[in-house]
């Protein structure tokens, strides 16, 4: 049984990328799942086994030569990140120069007390993850008594100017932040260079006075990688090949060598054939078959702009995931694969529900309809539906997360 508290668990591990990837690794290797290396030969490819790509994930249960159940989900979320040479200020204020990573909701990092993670690479090539859970740095809003008609105007901010967060006070020398970071991560070595993301320490929370919400940083999508972890970990004897893929860079538009559109996930399954196997022949019959289940978050019905939702299809909390249909191909929703995961999520006691968006109000989109056009596998879009996509602190229901899980782990299965 999926629990809420381990979701918790793994938000609150999990500030970058890199670590949402070892979050799933470390549950894998705890269940015995044994770790491959995408740069050596596979010569013994094990039952249950995985790799880690930077800051993606693929991962399998082998069950005999039959189409592969696949479920894709993101590790990335939109944040702020800190450039190369960051050492910047004026007046008496220290600030580190960042880079807007993916679509931010800008007003949401201000005025939150950041710590920063993820990955530094030394001079001998060498790598740390680190995780500095401190508040290091804020992103300071203007007061209001100089920015006088800014709730009736709304709070428009420069990407490049009003974003640079304060880390101190003094004057600020080139070098200072890389000489910090060394510090922190515990070396004398100077890092050569890095991917690192500020990030709110505000950890996870159940919100509400009936607890029946779920609040935190990048529940798009870390909720949905949990999921699709968690059922590959309890999907314990799949009928046919059980393939969760945790992508990097979605937010970027997936074009990386950890991202949906670059080549992780086909080369995976045309070892995994080899594996069995399989010729090319055979290979590409078991892909045609195979199917996927793309988890990424969904927008619930938000109660102050019931507006800007197709009223047929505006998903609520706590009411199952939503399955997400657009027929321009945001979304990689066939009728075929629809009715599928209609059927499996019945079968399994699952509420699901549908999502699409107005005309005028064009959806984001997701891995599916890029996995799909790559490796020519029908899709299915589905998710937990949640207000404040991509702000610095999310909110979903605290039972759509837990049926996510189930009912992907009942894809599985099937
Ligand atoms: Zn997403």
């Amino acid at each position: 049984m999926p629990s809420l508290d381990d979701l918790i668990d793994f938000l609150d591990a999990s500030p970058s990328p890199f670590h949402a990837a070892d979050s799933a690794a470390q549950r894998l290797l705890d269940a015995d799942f044994q770790p491959l290396r995408l740069a050596e030969p596979w010569n013994e490819v094990p039952a249950n086994g995985f790799v880690v790509h930077g800051g993606a994930l693929v991962a399998w249960r082998r069950a005999g030569g039959g189409p592969f159940r696949i479920v894709g989900a993101h590790t990335d979320s939109p944040c702020l990140r800190i450039k190369p040479r960051p050492d910047t200020g004026v007046l008496g204020w220290k600030q580190l120069g960042v880079e807007v990573y993916g679509g931010v909701l800008l007003n949401s990092w201000l005025d939150r007390d950041l710590g920063i993670a993820g990955r530094v690479v030394f001079a001998d090539g060498s790598t740390a993850d680190v995780n500095i859970d401190a508040p290091i740095c804020r992103v300071a809003q203007l007061a209001i008594h100089l920015d006088r008609d800014v709730n009736e105007r709304g709070l428009v901010l420069d990407k490049q100017a009003h974003l640079t967060p304060i880390w101190g006070t003094g004057t600020g020398q080139p070098g200072e932040f890389a000489r910090w970071l060394a510090d922190q991560a515990d070396t004398d070595q100077e890092p050569s260079a890095w991917e690192l993301c500020l990030y709110d320490r505000s950890p996870a929370a159940v919100v509400g006075a009936d607890g029946s919400l779920l609040a935190s940083g990048r529940i798009d999508n870390q909720v949905s990688c949990w999921a699709a972890t968690d059922a590959l970990l309890v999907a314990l004897d799949p009928s046919g090949p059980a393939v969760i893929a945790l992508f990097d860079h979605e937010e970027a538009g997936s074009a990386s060598t950890s991202g949906a559109a670059g080549p992780i996930l086909e080369q995976v399954l045309e070892r995994l054939s080899i594996a069995d196997g399989l010729g090319r022949d055979a290979h590409f019959a078991r892909l045609a078959a195979s199917s996927c289940v793309s988890a990424d978050g969904a927008h619930a019905v938000h109660p102050n702009y019931v507006e800007r939702h197709e009223p047929d299809h505006r998903p609520l909390v706590n009411r199952g995931p939503a399955i997400k249909i657009n027929s321009n191909q945001r979304y990689a929703t066939t009728s075929a694969t629809e009715a599928m995961l209609q059927r499996v999520f019945d079968g399994a006691g699952v509420p699901w529900q549908r999502f699409v968006s107005r005309n005028n109000v064009p959806c984001g989109s997701t891995i599916g309809p890029i996995t799909a056009t790559r490796l020519g596998i029908d899709t299915v879009d589905v998710g937990v539906p949640q207000l404040s996509m991509h702000s610095a602190r999310e909110l979903c229901g605290a039972h759509d997360p837990i049926w996510l899980a189930t009912g992907l782990q009942a894809y599985l299965l099937a």
